[in-house]
């Protein structure tokens, strides 16, 4: 490999891969808004990484990615390699490469963040294994010697495929169930396709399954199949339910006709985008209840400045519509979303109405026809720390709407069979855990039942949904070799 110019990052600014047209975006094209580096790039970018003795980075990434090291890797074009380094710490990584909001992790706490342009960690990250798999790369567990002991997964999001992950490193067998016929919960049904294009998922599946980890697809735990059964057929239990109870605001008006809540909107229009009409069973009862309107050429409001949120406005974008606001209660600075992503909104045409909180969504006949507002002004903090949106008395004014699409966001809502096994709840209803430090990191009241991700954490991120998952598979495995399972282990080969 040519030697480590350490003033690569003087000599070559930071460069993103490039995106897609703009007048190909607002035209409905619903690929992945970034593409992928060529070989000369991904080494250039990787090379201007500082490689410091203390990495923040790493430190910053809830997963603790050997980031440096990779990188080195790459530059040095060892793509398999650093492809099985980025697995040691990663179960998920040409997912989170595409969709961690890096602005606020990785890439946020870089050195050269600093005004030179911090490394593009998430991209090389996705190319690095990208170009791995595609030239045939796999994990290797020629070496794993299988215990006999097994696990059943519930929920196939990226905590309970990255539990599975780690569960088949360590000889486990791991099953994972779904209700849905696909894999990836909210990575297949809910973020857009022009974030993370469905056929990575498919190929992560496929990843999974060389490895030996089992799908059973369109089993809803607690309908099709008790907690009972499972535990009495496996070792251990994980959770990954998710966190799919829909915050509305309780706005007078949010029952007239055009107005859609956020979730099933994206579920049901990545369902039309992507060509599929799968048999699963609807989240929470809602996506029977929603039909998707046209958008065209019509004025569309969201509410809301989360992920979810910015997801909805660019998909409004792709479909047509004539113009599309987002209101915010609190300021730019104040809003949770990836700052990348409100960039690529922003730039998609999308207008930003900040500190305007909804008070009522009015209509006529029957149809929202607009979106009543007051003005806020920043407070004091609240218990999280965030600053508060204060109404301003007297600004009251209506945006005009042909749709408005909610997206406050989700709340946990675990289900009841839970407590006839002793799982315990925190009284926001997130299942109550052991957290990630003692023997058994993530274990729920009951001993033999692990739980992670956003049932857990609340509605959070992939990349710590991975977090929790990776740990929870750690101590499930301490368990069982301790002797904790229902049956007692296979001695080791
Ligand atoms: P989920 O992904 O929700 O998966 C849970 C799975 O469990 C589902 O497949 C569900 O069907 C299954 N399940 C639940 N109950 C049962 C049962 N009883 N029986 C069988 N199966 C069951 N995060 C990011 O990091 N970056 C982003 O850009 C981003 N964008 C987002 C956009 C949207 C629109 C949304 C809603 C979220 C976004 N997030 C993003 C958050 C991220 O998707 C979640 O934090 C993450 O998916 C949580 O993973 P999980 O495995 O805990 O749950
Ligand atoms: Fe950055 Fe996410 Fe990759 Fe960690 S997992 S290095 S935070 S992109």
């Amino acid at each position: 490999a040519p030697k480590k110019n350490v003033f690569e990052f003087l000599e070559l600014p930071r460069e993103m891969p490039r995106r897609i047209p703009l007048a190909l975006r607002r035209d409905g094209d619903w690929g992945e808004l970034y593409g992928r580096f060529n070989d000369e790039a991904a080494r250039h970018q990787a090379g201007r990484c500082l490689d410091c003795g203390n990495p923040y980075c790493s430190w910053k990434c809830p997963l603790h990615n050997y980031i440096p090291n990779w990188l080195e890797l790459a530059r040095e074009d060892r793509v398999h390699e650093a492809a099985t380094l980025c697995h040691e710490t990663n179960p998920l990584p040409e997912i989170c490469g595409r969709v961690c909001p890096q602005d606020r992790l990785c890439e946020g706490s870089c050195t050269l963040d600093d005004g030179f342009g911090a490394v593009t960690i998430g991209a090389v990250e996705k190319y690095i294994v990208d170009r791995a798999v595609a030239d045939g790369w796999r994990p290797d567990l020629s070496r794993v010697v299988a215990t006999g002991q097994r696990v059943a997964v519930i929920g196939a999001g990226p905590a309970g495929l990255s539990c599975a992950d780690r569960l088949a490193r360590a000889g486990i067998e791991a099953v994972v169930h779904d209700r849905y016929e696909q894999i990836g919960g909210l990575l297949q049904f809910g973020i857009p396709s022009f974030k993370l294009d469905k056929s990575v998922v498919q190929t992560r599946r496929e990843i999974l399954e060389g490895m030996g980890v089992r799908f059973r697809l369109g089993v809803e735990v607690g309908r099709d199949l008790s907690l009972d059964a499972l535990l009495d057929e496996y070792d251990a239990v994980f959770l990954g339910l998710g966190s799919y109870r829909y915050t509305d605001g309780g706005l007078p008006g949010q029952d007239l006709a055009g107005v859609l809540p956020a979730l099933p909107f994206l579920v049901q229009n990545g369902r039309v985008v992507g060509g599929v009409q799968p048999q699963g069973r609807p989240i929470a009862g809602w996506e029977d209840r929603i039909e998707l309107p046209d958008l065209k050429g019509r004025r569309v409001v969201v509410l809301g400045g989360g992920d979810t949120g910015m997801d909805c406005v660019r998909s409004a974008i792709r479909l047509g519509a004539a113009e599309v606001t987002c209101a915010y209660r609190r300021d730019e600075a104040n809003m949770p979303g990836s700052a990348r992503e409100v960039g690529n909104a922003r730039e998609e045409g999308v207008r930003f109405l900040f500190n305007r909180q909804p008070l009522e969504l009015v209509g006529r006949d029957g149809r929202v026809n607009g979106v009543r507002v007051v003005e806020t002004r920043m407070g004091a903090p609240d218990a999280n720390g965030r600053q508060r949106a204060e109404p301003v008395e007297g600004s009251e004014s209506t945006l005009a709407a042909d749709v408005v699409i909610i997206a406050f966001g989700f709340r946990p809502d675990a289900p009841d069979w839970l407590a006839a096994h002793g799982i315990e709840l925190e009284d926001d209803g997130r299942i109550r855990t052991s957290g990630e430090r003692g023997a058994h990191p993530y274990q729920t009241a009951h001993p033999r039942v692990f739980a992670g991700g956003d049932a857990v954490r609340g509605a959070d991120l992939v990349v710590t949904a991975a977090f929790e998952g990776r740990e929870a598979a750690g101590g499930i495995a301490r368990l069982l070799r301790n002797g904790g399972g229902r049956r007692l282990p296979v001695p080791e080969a």
